[in-house]
């Protein structure tokens, strides 16, 4: 082991090896790589030094440590708001009036009239507002912080009334059981897991009830011997025992939906027909801004809201601020064009075919084939409705495609036993480029 000691590379003579670098950062990536052969030898993990080895690793780690680790991928899923990949897109120039903002002092939080403090809420306030017909609008980091702080504001040591049908665990391990817990609300479930009655709701209401909230159930759905109470119903019980009522949508949309799906769900501008207390839903699920929690209600309520010193803990920078302004001004513009997002579930079936057919042509020794296929809004949003696509469905080792694929920052999906690339999602300026990927591919004799 002494012996493995003094093999250990110099620090000074290795830095000399690499001239070309910058040699303060090499010399820290050094240091810590020999700290770490040091460990390594301590706890016996290795039994020889390889110099060159240590000069490869050390050169890995400069690169790596310079490059981006987040970077662009082709997404070839078909599944609109994949939560793995980024959600919603934004439209250029919406991103580009974001940046002018924000590559800019702005008034943020200034009162132009007044010349002195304002407040950064009352920019998007305004335009949701009118665009959603509520009496006030207030934007947070995301919709869970949206329902830690509406449950915090208004239920701390309070009981809430949720139906067991909607205790949801979406994606990244949101519980509404914990947040309920983290944000101080006491949580009365009601009812049963496939059918809830408006006699369960009205049964648990007591002294300590602060509200009757109803849970968006994003991912899954409840089929067969099933019953539940509509929003409409909780508000008017709410109205009537004194109570606050609080929908967390989980996603909302504006404009009536292709392939039905407006059949499965009302739209948030009906929702609203209702005048609830409180609705919060995502920015980046199907109204397709940026990643925000909006939560839409009645002016007294959002005033507590804005109250809360958590809210701090909360709050959006300019540039979310100007990215969600500019795209409820493109829904009340009804400019749906400027929203990526509706833009891909707007496609038709034959644009899809026609862009599969593009590519086809530009990828001339590809075996491959044109398929009607279906996909998902994803997201949680729309669970379980299947909405139809175009892709090209590759022969070959479907799993050794999805590799290769996959190294070259395309991701697809496998479905029997065929890899495709699906076009519902694949953005008509990427065709060019997935063509000169698959063409690289195939003349690198990929074996598949
Ligand atoms: C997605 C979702 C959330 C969390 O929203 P984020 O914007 O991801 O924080 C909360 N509740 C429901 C019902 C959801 O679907």
């Amino acid at each position: 082991m002494q012996n493995l000691f003094r093999q250990i590379p110099k620090v000074d003579k290795v830095i000399q090896k690499f001239k070309d670098y910058d040699k303060e950062i090499i010399s820290k990536i050094t240091k810590e790589v020999i700290e770490q052969l040091r460990e390594d030898i301590k706890n016996k993990k290795i039994n020889e030094i390889d110099e060159s080895r240590v000069l490869k690793i050390i050169e890995n780690k400069y690169h790596d440590i310079l490059t981006p680790s987040i970077k662009n991928v082709i997404n070839a899923t078909g599944v609109i708001i994949h939560t793995n990949l980024g959600r919603s897109l934004i439209d250029e120039e919406i991103f580009e009036r974001a940046k002018q903002i924000s590559t800019h002092y702005c008034n943020l939080e200034y009162d132009l009239d007044k010349g002195k403090r304002g407040d950064r809420y009352h920019h998007t306030a305004k335009h949701l507002s009118f665009l959603f017909g509520s009496e006030d609008a207030l934007i947070v980091n995301n919709n869970a912080a949206a329902v830690f702080l509406v449950l915090n504001t208004f239920a701390k040591n309070k009981e809430v009334v949720v139906s067991r049908g909607e205790l949801v665990e979406i994606g990244g391990s949101f519980r509404v059981p914990e947040v309920m817990n983290a944000s101080g609300a006491i949580l009365k479930e009601v009812g049963t897991t496939n059918k809830t009655h408006k006699k369960d709701y009205i049964n648990a209401i007591n002294e300590n009830t602060a509200m009757l909230m109803k849970v968006h159930k994003s991912n899954y759905s409840i089929e067969g011997f099933t019953a539940e109470v509509s929003f409409d119903e909780i508000i008017k019980m709410a109205r009537e025992y004194k109570l606050l009522d609080y929908y967390d949508l989980g996603s909302a949309y504006v404009p009536k939906l292709p392939y039905s799906l407006s059949n499965y769900e009302p739209s948030i501008l009906d929702i609203m027909k209702h005048n609830p207390s409180l609705v919060s839903f995502s920015g980046d699920k199907l109204f397709g801004g940026v990643q925000a929690g909006i939560i839409l209600g009645k002016k007294e309520l959002i005033a507590k809201l804005k109250q809360n010193q958590i809210l701090r803990m909360f709050r959006v920078d300019k540039i979310t601020i100007s990215l969600i302004e500019e795209t409820a001004i493109a829904y009340i513009k009804k400019n749906y064009d400027k929203i990526p997002t509706l833009k891909m579930l707007f496609t038709s079936v034959d644009e899809l075919k026609k862009r599969a057919d593009k590519f086809l042509s530009l990828t001339p020794s590809l075996r491959a084939e044109i398929i009607d296929t279906f996909t998902y809004v994803g997201g949680g949003t729309m669970p379980n409705k299947k909405i139809p696509s175009v892709a090209v469905a590759i022969d070959g080792n479907a799993k050794k495609w999805e590799e290769r694929f996959r190294e070259k920052l395309v991701i697809g999906r496998i479905e029997n036993e065929k890899f495709l690339l699906d076009f519902r999602t694949i953005q008509e300026d990427e065709i060019e480029k997935l063509a000169a990927i698959t063409n690289e591919l195939l003349s690198c004799g990929v074996r598949v």
